[in-house]
């Protein structure tokens, strides 16, 4: 068959996850949580279901669920977004992201990424025939080079993808990089993607910068999030994504042919367990536990850590163990050693050349163990 994507591979999450369950290892590869939700959430689930709430949703998405975001935006963010127009609960931040993407990328059109950058950004502009423009973060700190990110935006530039707490370095964006970001784009027409899904996951203190508080680029910036995350239910897949009311309206153009709505049991459910706040305050305190836990864990190994300030995920260089390169180094610990991790080079569009694996910690106290008895036997 002609191949229209002839390029592309099976993403590596699914790859190792595979690779994992043949050789019974234990997975820190793909990121999410061993461990059940709250049993609340659960039940509420199945009294929604119950109820015989399992009819379409609106194709914007349940009200009560609208309403906590915007809520939660105004409180921590100091900023309006409407209710009705400005937001859309979506298939996971997945389907948001992928729906921007199809609702503003044209042919030729210039996409800006940071690297290492989630694996879904790339194909999703290249299917669209968007023209990828990466800018790599440095390493292992990464920071942004505002000078080359200034040489990188162009009259061409149609659309940047910013995350932040990032996937996979762990790195927390401050406030001045925003101030940076937002003098650079100013002037330029582009509009914004600002993938936040591990907005509740900051550690050390760190707070979480979003995108919503720069209201001069509201109207050109959607900002993605994910309940998989906030809840521990990656596999419900249900997100959201804010914008101006004018962008939402192109969004929603995609969205309503696309998947119309979303499960709806699933987002009455959220919204009852979500309106108390400690059910989702409680996560910075939790994972950076877990982060903890782990890297005391991984003391006495050779492994050198890249400080994780957010997210569920912790990088680290190898080298002292092995000149392979990622790939073959993940592939190795999973079949001979046990232990699942995902290479860093999934995560750029080229060679990068450092030995770097990522793990993820959103696992129970028996499962890290047990990992990191393996790690620690290398
Ligand atoms: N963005 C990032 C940075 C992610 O790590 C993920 C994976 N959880 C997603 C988007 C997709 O989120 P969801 O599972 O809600 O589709
Ligand atoms: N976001 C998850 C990760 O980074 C994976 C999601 C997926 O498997 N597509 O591990």
């Amino acid at each position: 068959m002609n191949s229209k994507l002839p390029h592309l591979e099976t993403t590596i999450f699914t790859v190792m996850s595979k690779l994992a369950s043949e050789n019974q290892a234990i997975n820190l590869a793909q990121g999410f949580p061993d461990f059940d939700p709250h049993s609340s959430l659960i039940e509420s689930l199945n009294y929604y279901s119950y109820q015989n709430y399992n009819q379409y949703a609106p194709m914007i998405g349940v009200e009560k669920l609208r309403n906590f975001i915007v809520e939660k935006v105004e409180k921590f963010h100091k900023s309006i977004y409407h209710p009705e127009n400005e937001v859309t609960i979506t298939n996971g931040a997945s389907q948001a992201i992928f729906t921007a993407i199809a609702a503003v990328i044209e042919k030729g059109d210039e996409v800006i990424i940071f690297e290492p950058a989630y694996d879904l950004y790339k194909p999703a502009v290249e299917m669209f025939g968007g023209v990828v423009k990466p800018i790599r973060l440095t390493y292992p700190d990464y920071k942004i080079d505002y000078s080359k990110l200034k040489e990188l935006v162009t009259e061409q530039t149609k659309l940047v993808i910013f995350n932040n707490p990032n996937n996979p370095s762990g790195k927390i964006f401050s406030e001045d990089d925003l101030i940076q970001i937002e003098a650079i784009l100013k002037d330029k027409n582009c509009f914004i993607i600002s993938d936040e899904v591990y907005e509740h996951m900051t550690f050390d203190g760190k707070e979480h910068q979003s995108f919503a508080r720069i209201p001069s680029l509201k109207d050109r910036t959607f900002i993605t999030s994910s309940f998989g995350k906030l809840c521990h239910v990656t596999g419900w897949k249900v997100g959201y994504v804010l914008a101006g009311a004018e962008l939402m309206k192109e969004f929603r153009k995609v969205h309503q042919y696309n998947v119309f709505c979303v499960h709806t049991p699933s987002q009455y459910a959220i919204a009852d367990y979500l309106e108390d706040e400690n059910n989702y305050l409680e996560l910075n305190n939790f994972f950076q536990q877990k982060r903890n836990y782990f890297v005391d864990g991984l003391a006495s190994t050779k492994f050198e850590l890249i400080p994780s300030e957010g997210t569920y995920f912790i990088s680290a260089n190898y080298k002292n163990y092995s000149d392979l390169n990622d790939r073959a180094f993940a592939e190795e610990l999973t079949i001979k050693n046990k232990v699942a991790t995902i290479p860093f080079s999934a995560f750029y569009h080229d060679k990068f050349d450092e030995n770097v694996i990522r793990f993820c910690f959103a696992k129970q106290e028996e499962t890290l163990d047990a990992a990191l008895e393996r790690l620690n036997q290398l």
